[in-house]
């Protein structure tokens, strides 16, 4: 098989982890046209400094031992198989990065033999890349689960960012769909990734020149829409990563049927790329706005509201809070508030040492007044002239599309801080969301 052949399996087979921000794209040449984009192996990730880098993103082999029932590199699944050798990886990672077309590795890899045979496999093709060729690029390395803590150690002092791939959201999950794995040989890689950074960390005070552990942190990835695990569920676990293992990222992929399987969705069934929308959503709340995932979801309403960004659904179930005076209210405060972000949090809490903010300031401030006017004061006042009624609330937190979705609108007035009934709303929009009125 000739690499180009290899390359095209590999990295076809390694495009179904997320933990990454793009993948690559496919476009022939046209006649007076320059280059050629193939749609294989070049993804976008961000650098522990925030730039954006484009990446090579392959496997060592999508030959695997174990028969994780969602993949399509399982060992029962009749599909093409390749590998890479050391030598083969570091090399093919090195001609692109001299030709300019990445400025690192994403690499991952199916199961041989064993994890630690792989690890093992993985480490000689990073050394290669570090200690032959000196390569100063980024890596991010998947770790496989199941491998000695040494390799693993190993591995991390090679690579910039790891990752532990969670995979499924609860332990019956992973038992029914990836029986060869269990959920402590996952969190216990990550707990060592976790305990290495550390000690990295204060080896790096002590010692200026001590080799760096993965500086750029571990990640994971979870599929979304494989099993019957409810968002609450989702997000609870999404926090608990997060607090306990120290993860720069927790990435959702909406599960793509690939495979038939009994226990699976229908291969006709579209990815839930919604629900992974507002799931990113909600990570955000709870790592920039101070939410926590029990205040967001519960178990008598565990799945976000289609219809509202779940912000805007915690605002409208929570009007008892509102309205916040701008001129008054906590930073934390203002961060609840719909149409206000961190940034333009930030900007109103310095701008009104100046003096008292009005509607005004406060558009030249970044907000957006369409959503935040319900819930706000300046001076003591709600906007002159606002009309609150269900209909305008909902025009102002949707977007069109979500909008269209909806019935058509009852025009009942509404007293927002008082005893109005937005509850039929997640109802309305788990029942469009069904009929899959929106996308
Ligand atoms: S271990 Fe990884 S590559 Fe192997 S079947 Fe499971 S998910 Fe796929």
């Amino acid at each position: 098989m000739d690499m180009m052949e290899k390359l095209e399996i590999l990295t076809a087979s390694a495009k179904y982890d997320v933990a990454c921000t793009s993948s690559g794209s496919d476009r022939k040449n046209q006649a007076g046209g320059l280059g050629n984009a193939v749609s294989m192996g070049i993804c976008h990730s961000f650098a522990a400094d925030g730039r954006c880098i484009s990446l090579l993103k392959v496997l060592m082999t999508n030959g695997c031992i174990y028969d994780c029932a969602y993949c399509v590199n399982r060992k029962s699944n009749q599909t093409r198989r390749a590998a890479l050798s050391p030598e083969e990886l570091a090399d093919l990672t090195m001609q692109f990065y001299r030709r300019n077309y990445i400025e690192g590795l994403f690499l991952s890899s199916g199961i041989m033999r064993s994890p630690d045979y792989t690890t093992e496999q993985m480490i000689a093709a990073l050394e290669r890349l570090r200690n032959t060729y000196h390569f100063r690029g980024y890596i991010h390395v998947k770790a496989i689960p199941g491998a000695d803590d040494v390799l693993l150690s190993r591995l991390g002092l090679l690579a910039d960012r790891m990752s532990v791939n969670i995979e499924l959201p609860s332990r019956e999950s992973l038992g029914r769909l990836a029986p060869d794995k269990s959920k402590n040989s996952i969190l216990k890689p990550m707990s060592l990734i976790k305990e290495k950074i550390n000690e990295n960390r204060s080896d790096l005070v002590k010692y200026n020149h001590a080799p760096r552990f993965a500086p750029a942190g571990q990640s994971t990835q979870m599929i979304i829409g494989a099993t019957p695990d409810t968002d609450y569920r989702i997000l609870t676990l999404t926090e608990g990563l997060y607090r306990k293992y120290g993860l720069k990222r927790v990435f959702f992929s909406a599960y793509t049927p690939v495979v038939e399987h009994s226990l699976l969705p229908a291969l006709d069934t579209k990815p839930p790329l919604l629900r992974e929308h507002r799931l990113y959503q909600a990570d955000w709340l709870l790592r920039f706005y101070g939410f926590q995932a029990g205040e967001l979801l519960d178990e008598a309403a565990p799945n976000f509201n289609p219809l509202l960004d779940p912000k805007c659904s915690w605002a409208v179930n929570h009007r008892e809070q509102f309205p916040v005076e701008i001129n008054r209210a906590a930073y934390e405060q203002l961060l609840r508030v719909p149409g206000i972000g961190v940034r333009s949090a930030q900007r109103i809490v310095k701008a009104r040492r100046a003096g008292a903010l009005d509607f005004a300031a406060l558009k030249k401030l970044g907000v957006v007044l369409k959503r935040a006017q319900f819930f706000i004061t300046c001076k003591g006042k709600m906007l002159e002239g606002l009309k609150v009624s269900e209909h305008t609330l909902l025009r102002s937190l949707m977007s069109g599309q979500e909008l269209a979705a909806l019935e058509p609108p009852q025009y009942e007035q509404l007293t927002l801080f008082n005893d109005s009934d937005l509850a039929a709303l997640p109802a309305a929009g788990i029942a469009a969301h069904k009929r899959g009125d929106w996308p």
